[in-house]
């Protein structure tokens, strides 16, 4: 039996594959399971969405969902997990304003439109400094760390692990006694097995391998917790986020929800080891049909900097583009269009999108290939 609302029907089943960068494909048991617990949360009579975020029920859910992200990124009370609002882009900000005191410059590594974009930021905020950059050939690389030149009183020094929009992924990650390194991971976080222990902080937002949009995961060491300016208006205070629990004000409660159970399927399917497994087969369907295209299609990412997690690429021949969008999209191949910095394609393929969607997908490249060259 279907249900009905507004003249849809709810209880449907056809799924496509979507590519789109986020908010992007959920696991399909999450949702399920979301589904069937939507009504009556735990037996409380209520929906999760209707709960008090100061209930004991919704306590258990935010210090599950802390303790399961600690385990598999394998971090121990000297970490703390804030639950956020205002996106990744807002941690931009956020960070100088608790961490970039004056006298100290924030450095930064520049790999693409997101690192540029917290680099300004931080600008508006305190000193800043590019300690290596790859704009000079479009970000279709990751300097390498030898290269780095930082400034003369480092305040910290951030990265952006993935490059959502280029498809570039940081193999290795810089480490220093004496600098802390900060990560925005939004587009890669738990997508393989790190020494999360190297970093001061890492941050997120939750909508491409964490959960839907709305909340922010932000993994902070206490020492920035305590070194954090305690002058700040209330909600931007690190230190007022980790003594509250996250709970300060009303939390995205259905989001953290949700990010809660993404990570129980990320446990369930053997935590980060299985992810990295997964996502290199994933990738390497996609990338053998560039590679294997005789140029038909080219890849943007030099191979040694290839993210496995969005996969840029374009057509030789610029005015097959709208049809292969098109035709695509006729075989439930969505979310593929490039962004207008790189042009051409792109294909997101976080933890939850199947090795059935990237398969498709491949398949799709090579019969498209054989059908217009
Ligand atoms: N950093 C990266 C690497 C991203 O991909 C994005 C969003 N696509 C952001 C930051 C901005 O995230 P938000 O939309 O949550 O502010």
């Amino acid at each position: 039996m279907y249900i009905k609302l507004g003249g849809k029907i709810l209880l449907m089943t056809k799924r496509i594959y979507n590519f789109n960068p986020g908010p992007a494909t959920l696991p399909l048991p999450v949702l399920i399971k979301a589904q069937s617990e939507f009504l009556n949360f735990n037996d409380t009579g209520m929906s999760v969405m209707e709960i008090s975020h100061r209930s004991k029920q919704f306590e258990a859910i935010i210090f599950e969902a802390e303790d399961r992200l600690k385990k598999l990124l394998q971090i121990g009370d000297d970490y703390r997990v804030l639950f956020l609002q205002g996106g990744a882009s807002t941690q931009f900000s956020m960070i100088p304003l608790n961490i970039l005191t004056s006298g100290k410059e924030a450095n930064f590594v520049l790999t693409g439109s997101f690192a540029e974009k917290a680099y300004k930021e931080a600008a508006m905020i305190g000193d800043v400094h590019v300690a290596a950059t790859a704009e000079d050939s479009n970000y279709n690389y990751i300097p390498t760390i030898d290269k780095y030149k930082l400034s003369e009183n480092p305040a910290y020094l951030h990265i952006t692990t993935n490059n959502t929009i280029f498809g570039t992924q940081f193999k290795e990650y810089p480490n220093y006694s004496d600098v802390p390194v900060i990560a925005d991971m939004s587009s890669d976080i738990l997508s393989k097995p790190i020494d999360a222990n190297k970093f001061a902080l890492i941050y997120a937002g939750a909508q491409k391998n964490l959960g839907p949009s709305g909340v922010t995961i932000v993994v902070i060491h206490k020492s920035l917790i305590e070194a954090s300016d305690k002058s700040l208006p209330t909600m931007q205070r690190y230190d007022i986020m980790a003594k509250n629990d996250s709970l300060y004000n009303t939390p995205p409660t259905f989001s953290i929800y949700l990010v809660n159970l993404v990570l129980e399927w990320i446990i369930e399917q053997g935590g980060l080891s299985a992810m990295e497994l997964h996502n290199e087969e994933k990738a390497s369907y996609i990338y053998n049909a560039i590679d294997t295209s005789n140029d038909f299609y080219k890849g943007h990412a030099l191979p040694e900097y290839r993210s496995t997690m969005n996969i840029t690429f374009t057509l030789n021949n610029k005015d097959l583009e709208a049809s292969f969008i098109s035709k695509a999209a006729e075989r439930g191949l969505i979310g593929i269009k490039g962004h207008r910095s790189v042009g051409g394609m792109r294909a997101s393929v976080y933890n939850a999108m199947s090795k059935e969607g990237c398969r498709a997908l491949a398949d799709f490249m090579i019969e498209f290939q054989k059908t217009n060259s």
